[in-house]
């Protein structure tokens, strides 16, 4: 069971822009392709473009080093927080 009320983390999700805080965590420029925002190199794995933003679905993902998800799933992967602390 989740201690937080699931439409307070909706809410977050919405409000928080998920491409600026990438580029602001990984003080990386996005550069975009269509839809999709590619961040070089990757966060995690340092390889080159795989990493892609959409910020109109609010999500990111990694095509080879296996990382994605929404702005809550960055914070745990890339800053090592808990969900709680994410959120
Ligand atoms: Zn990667």
């Amino acid at each position: 069971m989740s201690f937080f009320d699931p439409s307070l983390i909706e809410e977050a999700k919405h409000r928080v822009d998920i491409l600026s805080y990438i580029e602001n965590a990984t003080c990386t420029k996005a550069k975009k392709v269509g839809k999709q925002y590619f961040i070089n190199p990757c966060p995690f794995c340092g390889r080159r473009d795989h990493f892609v933003i959409r910020p109109d679905e609010r999500y990111f993902k990694s095509f080879s080093c296996d990382h994605k998800g929404d702005i809550i799933n960055f914070m745990e992967q890339y800053e090592n927080l808990s969900t709680a602390d994410a959120i």
